[in-house]
């Protein structure tokens, strides 16, 4: 169903701001082209000349979606409320992130989470977000889940009047194949790859070529949590006993996987050491006995595991993904330990150089580290996943620069970092106007020929991902996966 043929073109684009130009751009046309107005800046002026070439190259161009949290379409269709899905209807756009946006600016936790409960009517649902609204509508959150209303719903404003309209939309979409028509038809996502967090290491998806797979390596190393991994089906009683059960989770997956990944620095920095097995051998004995273990111990133990994943990793050519700099949530962020990031990273890239290191989401607010980071080691790359809406201005600032400081074959400029399908739409918008924008303003500035900026596009929005993650032979393995029936 396309709500949109309930609004002109022309109305929709009203106000969209050039996030919304872009996205309404990439969606199926309702009318002729000559209904489409010409994009303008938000100021009202044309755009120069420059500036529109690279637009429409921009959005005609498939991207890349290198990070999401998406939980499988058939989990969606199931309903709510279950793991990840507090609510079946139009609030869970805003349960990730767009919930912690209200939070720090007040709302009261127990109205939050009404607002997200299931069974509680639109219009109530509005009230309690409402005094909150004017504070939060502006940030980068809000903007992806505005840009996913208009687009998707077709309603301009969320508003006492609309949040009707918003609702009915929500369930008009959420039909069977919403992810095809979202990711690939709307938002022109050639293929996401899937960090999943409903607790099995690797997800065997549905939908194996759209929603590729990381496998996680987390648990691996932190706990370890030998429960989460017991599909391989070894007992668990000295440290080769883990050692062959993290084999056998490569041996399984690691032909489907595109990377794997670890969201580890959520709970330390990620200055892992080479740790012998002789080391670690007595600490994972007092794991398995439940003995108390020391954080100097438990920091053995991890680092030792660490890196026993990831050279299983490196051995099998999965690039290695780890979580840097902000975090999810709110009051909880220790911001003098982000700091140390981007040094640790330039340890890791050091003691492993045969390592494809992807340090994610700019180390935000450290990104200028992780750029000297790019620039200094061949072995790391940047994934700018979440990025555009942490903060839509620092990406653009930070896609600038690295396009003028390091090799940009080592630059993924996306990754929604959803669990709701719907706000990749709004956040790959954002995306798609950023980079427009970075590469405009090079131009403009006199730091690059617009012939160059056009010639970075192709490999900015896919070919970068494509041979990092060497997509056509995960593809190709993917179609043939062994649990598709
Ligand atoms: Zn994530």
């Amino acid at each position: 169903m396309n709500t949109r043929k309930t609004v002109s073109r022309r109305t929709a684009l009203k106000g969209l701001g050039s996030a919304g130009v872009a996205v309404a751009a990439l969606g199926p046309k309702p009318g002729s082209a000559a209904e489409a107005p010409r994009p303008s800046s938000p100021l009202g002026s044309p755009f120069s000349e420059p500036r529109k070439l690279l637009s429409e190259r921009v959005l005609q161009t498939p991207l890349i979606d290198t990070h999401e949290h998406l939980i499988e379409e058939k989990e969606r269709l199931r309903g709510g409320p279950h793991s990840r899905v507090p609510c079946d209807d139009w609030a869970l756009l805003f349960s990730h992130y767009l919930n912690s946006d209200f939070l720090t600016a007040g709302m009261p936790k127990a109205d939050m989470g009404r607002f997200l409960a299931s069974g509680v009517e639109p219009l109530a649902k509005w009230k309690l977000i409402a005094p909150y609204w004017p504070a939060v509508k502006n940030t980068g959150y809000a903007q992806a889940v505005r840009i996913s209303i208009r687009e998707l719903y077709g309603v301009e404003e969320l508003s006492e009047e609309s949040v009707a309209k918003v609702q009915a939309g929500y369930e008009q979409v959420r039909r069977p194949g919403f992810y095809k028509r979202v990711l690939q038809d709307r938002a022109k996502i050639e293929s996401c790859q899937v960090n999943s967090l409903t607790g099995e290491p690797f997800k065997q998806s549905d939908l194996p070529t759209l929603l590729m797979q990381d496998l996680s390596i987390v648990g691996m190393f932190a706990g370890p949590n030998i429960e989460q991994h017991a599909a391989a089906g070894i007992p668990v009683k000295t440290l080769g006993d883990w050692h062959a059960v993290i084999r056998w989770w490569f041996d399984r997956y690691a032909k489907y996987a595109v990377a794997v990944k670890s969201q580890q620095a959520y709970s330390r920095d990620i200055d892992y050491a080479r740790v012998p097995a002789e080391q670690a051998e007595p600490v994972f004995k007092k794991v398995l006995q439940r003995d108390p273990v020391n954080p100097g111990e438990r920091k053995l133990l991890e680092d030792h595991l660490f890196w026993q994943a990831v050279d299983e990793a490196t051995a099998r050519d999965l690039p290695v993904k780890l979580h840097t700099g902000y975090y999810a949530g709110q009051d909880s962020m220790p911001l003098s330990r982000l700091r140390l990031n981007a040094g640790s990273a330039a340890e890791l890239c050091r003691l492993s150089p045969d390592t494809r290191f992807v340090f994610m989401h700019l180390c935000y607010p450290y990104y200028e580290e992780l750029l000297a980071l790019a620039k200094q080691w061949t072995n790391a790359h940047v994934d700018m996943c979440w990025s555009w809406i942490i903060n839509p201005a620092a990406a653009k600032d930070y896609l600038k620069k690295h396009i003028v400081t390091a090799p940009i074959n080592k630059l993924l400029p996306f990754g929604g970092d959803y669990i709701p399908v719907e706000p990749v739409l709004g956040h790959a918008a954002l995306a798609r106007q950023g980079i427009t924008q970075a590469l405009a303003e090079l131009v403009e500035e006199g730091w690059l020929k617009l012939a160059d900026a056009m010639d970075l596009i192709d490999p900015i929005l896919h070919q970068n991902a494509r041979r990092i993650f060497r997509l056509a032979r995960k593809a190709e393995a993917l179609r043939k996966a062994d649990w598709i029936k």
